[in-house]
């Protein structure tokens, strides 16, 4: 039997973990990424003045990501990464100095909380209230529909201290987003999962590597590995699904000089059929493209 084939759509940490999975599975997949190189929101590149290579986006996971750490596991970039032995975090004040978000040699699920407990940036009655309101945030769940962080740290008494010196780097850290305008649902699964699911949870994970090497070297050789094909600067141009009968059967277009015609696509429907229309897309820099080109994958 011929293997389907599968087209995947953008390169980011989705696009490759389903084309790693879909590869490996033994489907024909061919991986179209818009942009010059993999990663999506999650890439390095090289700083055009000093030459530096700077991360964009997660360059520090923590135990609590298993999706995302399962599936550098599954690419064999584990070693990549250095994992904390147990959770600690710095945080610099200009006056105060730095202050430690440190578990101490407790039994594992009591680490995260004493380790709340024991900020040194903020005084006692604010530390016991970042536990508590911690604590009252992780067990809210519908409750915080239509909430923002803002207004769930206030709901729960966090007085500006705590919010400046914990609540709020820990936020945009987070959800990549202000307080002001972040959604409290997913920070409060960010506080269950990371700070009340047990000592590996809460901890560290740095990579010993720049982002893109990180994962989208080792995806793309795995997809290889199984057959597939991964193109960068390919855009698709429009998506065409014929009856539900034949899900997934879709066209694409690509704007890569480099990269195969439409025509030669493989695309599953036929380039007459009326669901074919290859065009070229033109491309377009994005707001968070990296001044230059980064590492490649
Ligand atoms: C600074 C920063 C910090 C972050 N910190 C965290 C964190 O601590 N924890 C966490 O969980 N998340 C964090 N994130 C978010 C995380 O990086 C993203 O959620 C994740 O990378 C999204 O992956 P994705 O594949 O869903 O989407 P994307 O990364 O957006 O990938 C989509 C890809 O599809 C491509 N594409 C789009 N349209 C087309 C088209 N028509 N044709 C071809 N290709 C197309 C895009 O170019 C892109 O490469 C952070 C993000 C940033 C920027």
């Amino acid at each position: 039997m011929t293997a389907r084939h599968v087209v995947v759509v953008g390169g980011g940490f989705a696009g490759l973990a389903a084309a790693v999975r879909l590869a490996r599975a033994g489907a024909r997949t061919t991986l179209l990424e818009r942009r010059p190189f993999l990663g999506g929101r999650a890439y390095s590149f090289a700083d055009p003045v000093t030459g530096e290579v700077v991360d964009n986006g997660p360059h520090a996971l923590m135990g609590a990501y298993t999706e995302a750490l399962d599936f550098l596991r599954e690419i064999g970039a584990s070693a990549k990464l250095r994992v904390q032995p147990r959770l600690r975090v710095a945080l610099a004040h200009p006056e105060l100095g730095l202050g430690e978000v440190a578990a101490p040699a407790v039994p594992g699920p009591l680490q995260a909380p004493l380790a709340l407990l024991r900020y040194r940036l903020l005084g006692r009655g604010d530390r016991v209230r970042l536990f508590a309101g911690a604590l009252r945030l992780a067990a809210r769940g519908r409750g915080l529909a239509g909430r923002t962080v803002a207004e769930a740290l206030a709901d729960v008494g966090q007085s500006p201290a705590a919010c400046a010196r914990f609540w709020h780097p820990l936020a945009i850290a987070t959800l990549n987003e202000t307080p002001e305008t972040a959604a409290a649902a997913p920070f409060a699964a960010v506080l269950r999962r990371a700070f009340f699911a047990g000592a590996r949870a809460a901890r560290f994970a740095l990579a010993t590597v720049p982002l893109s090497e990180l994962y989208t070297t080792d995806a793309r050789r795995a997809i290889e590995a199984g057959g597939g094909t991964v193109v960068t600067g390919a855009a698709v141009a429009s998506l065409a699904l014929e009856a539900e009968r034949t899900p997934g059967r879709s066209c694409c277009a690509t704007d890569a000089a480099s990269a195969p015609t439409p025509s030669s696509w493989p695309c599953r429907a036929p380039r007459s059929s009326a669901c074919c229309r290859p065009r070229c897309a033109p491309r377009r820099r994005s707001a968070r493209s990296p001044p230059s080109a980064p590492r490649r994958s």
